[in-house]
């Protein structure tokens, strides 16, 4: 426990040394009238007139000031009636790069900068959601129940878990954040948080299927570079990309059962917006892969390129090269 005794402005200006006189304390220069616990106090400490006066930091062996030291005297001192005692050490423990790590120990210490949290320290007196109108920017609300979060969780998670939309803000995210697809949920919510920053500031909006594809460029060069995989897996992006202005793309796939075999094709159309336009499916009757391929191909370029500049057409599995 500290105590604290209230000093007479008089004596602020004091030094230590205006009291120390021919080897022993004065305290008849003090105008605050210092109880005599305190005097029997200073007057315990040794003073060594040889030594030259010196900053001490009690909270140190050596008296040197560091930050390591300061945060935990803090930590021991102060915060131990306040602060939950939590451990953060899984979030330095993951396989990201420090500024995912920090954004991590951000959303844990409820201390994202949304507009609830800037609310709540007066930098700006509305709360709301640029994004969706949304009365109350919360951490979790940009993160999980915005609209725009929420188009982009369902492409992650084609199945979303039971209890996503349950959980508070921090057991929400350290709950997917340690799991075995961690990485994913937090570059996804990374990618989630830097489109809302870019509409705000830049006044961009990142349409969802450009979001997914960063996710899943970042989210494969972060396994590969950072290795949280086996040394032997050989890590592949996939990735289906746009095609270019004004063109559409088709994409088509056909396979047999049995090779030869009851075969069949399909294909989408989407245009370069990735917006799906049209699909078509056909059968080929007993064929084999590759007939089951280039039906699929040929059946592809029978839809011709209307109102666009050109269509770009790939199968799955076979290029017409391969032929
Ligand atoms: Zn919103």
């Amino acid at each position: 426990m500290y105590t604290f005794a209230m000093l007479c402005h008089s004596d602020t200006n004091l030094r230590l040394c205006d009291l120390f006189e021919n080897e022993a304390w004065n305290f008849n220069k003090l105008y605050t009238q210092l109880p005599s616990f305190y005097q029997d106090c200073i007057c315990s400490i040794t003073i060594d007139s040889d030594v030259d006066d010196k900053l001490i930091w009690s909270g140190s062996p050596n008296g040197i000031y560091s930050a390591s030291h300061g945060y935990r005297w803090l930590d021991q001192n102060l915060n131990q009636q306040t602060v939950p005692n939590t451990t953060w050490s899984w979030i330095w423990r993951l396989q990201i790069t420090e500024n995912w790590q920090h954004f991590c120990w951000l959303v844990m210490h409820g201390s994202l900068p949304t507009n609830s949290f800037r609310a709540s320290r007066h930098l700006t007196s509305n709360t709301y959601c640029h994004r969706c109108g949304a009365a109350v920017e919360s951490d979790l609300h940009t993160l999980r129940d915005c609209p725009r979060a929420m188009s982009i969780w369902k492409y992650v998670y084609p199945t979303i878990p039971n209890n996503f939309y349950m959980l508070d803000c921090q057991l929400w995210f350290k709950h997917h954040a340690t799991m075995e697809a961690g990485t994913k949920f937090i570059v996804t919510c990374f990618e989630i948080w830097r489109n809302r920053n870019e509409h705000i500031f830049q006044n961009t909006q990142k349409d969802t299927w450009n979001s997914v594809n960063n996710i899943i460029s970042y989210h494969a060069s972060m396994v590969y570079n950072l290795g949280t995989t086996s040394k032997h897996h050989v890590v592949r992006q996939v990735r289906w990309n746009l095609p270019p202005e004004g063109y559409i793309k088709i994409n088509v796939d056909g396979s047999s059962f049995g090779n030869p075999g009851n075969a069949g094709f399909g294909g989408v159309l989407r245009n370069d917006m990735g917006l799906w336009i049209q699909g078509f499916y056909g059968s080929c009757g007993r064929a084999s892969n590759l007939l089951a391929e280039l039906s699929a191909i040929w059946k592809g370029k029978d839809f011709n390129s209307h109102g666009t500049l050109g269509i770009n057409l790939s199968s799955w599995n076979l290029t017409l090269g391969q032929i």
